[in-house]
């Protein structure tokens, strides 16, 4: 919880294109034994085809799931994609969109993650709405430009629903590559990030959980989680071993 604004602290795996039935069975079974009593809210984003076993793994506990993209379309002639409307099928209560690895690797715009968040909201699914620039566009300085526009993209088409998000912070530079944010590089952003939600409805946005993630590891989760507007990670590498996922969690 930040003490300040009552956010209750949200950590979110992300486990990417990993895993096996035979692994995920002994990560879930860790998680799930583990997560009793702790302060934060816990869940974890899997591959699609591991929906059905993270629902079983997980039903009943206090770990959610969810999905880590959905189709910007309801159903029809969409080969490959996955909608909002199955993730919900499975029980799942989140969903990751515009995912640096899905804005570079698969030419995502800002237009397309602001349709696939309103698709995941209409489908009654949170969106964990990813932000983040580029080492070469914080070396150019142009950090709070390119977080404020893929954010406004988002806001402008939420209307009422602007509560209803979580955001995530990911400086692209820190994604898997062992580099984090200092404490105060991160919660710089997330001030410029919270300063947005506020202007665009006061209530709402200061409601808003705003995750930051790039290399969040148990080592350092403690200090990142200790700033002011940070409520929460995203977790991609150390959210593949239950007891590094948890230590995470046990630092909020
Ligand atoms: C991510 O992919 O969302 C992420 C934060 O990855 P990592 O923790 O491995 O940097």
């Amino acid at each position: 919880m930040n003490q300040t604004t009552m956010r209750r602290t949200l950590i979110a795996g992300n486990w990417k294109m990993n895993g096996s039935v035979a692994a995920n069975a002994v990560l879930l079974e860790g998680i799930r034994s583990g997560a009793g009593g702790l302060a934060a809210d816990l869940t974890v984003c899997v591959p699609s085809p591991y929906l059905a076993q993270a629902q079983s793994a997980l039903s009943g506990s206090v770990v959610a799931w969810g999905g880590q993209d959905l189709s910007l379309h309801a159903s029809g002639a969409y080969t490959g994609e996955v909608s909002g409307a199955m993730l919900r099928d499975f029980g799942c209560q989140f969903v990751i969109v515009g995912h640096s690895e899905r804005r570079s690797l698969h030419g995502e715009t800002d237009a397309i993650v602001a349709g696939k968040a309103l698709q995941a909201l209409a489908c009654g699914l949170t969106p964990i709405v990813c932000v983040g620039e580029t080492l070469e566009e914080r070396e150019a300085g142009h950090t709070d430009s390119v977080v404020s526009r893929q954010l406004k993209a988002v806001l402008d088409v939420l209307g009422q629903q602007l509560g209803k998000i979580v955001v995530a912070y990911e400086p692209v530079w820190a994604i898997g590559t062992g580099k984090t944010a200092t404490p105060e590089m991160a919660q710089q952003v997330h001030a410029q990030l919270r300063r947005l939600l506020v202007g665009a409805d006061a209530v709402a946005g200061s409601g808003v959980r705003l995750l930051y993630g790039g290399s969040m590891k148990p080592d350092n989760a403690r200090d990142l989680l200790a700033m002011a507007d940070i409520d929460g990670g995203l977790i991609g590498g150390a959210s593949l071993k239950a007891e590094d996922f948890l230590a995470i969690a046990r630092s909020a």
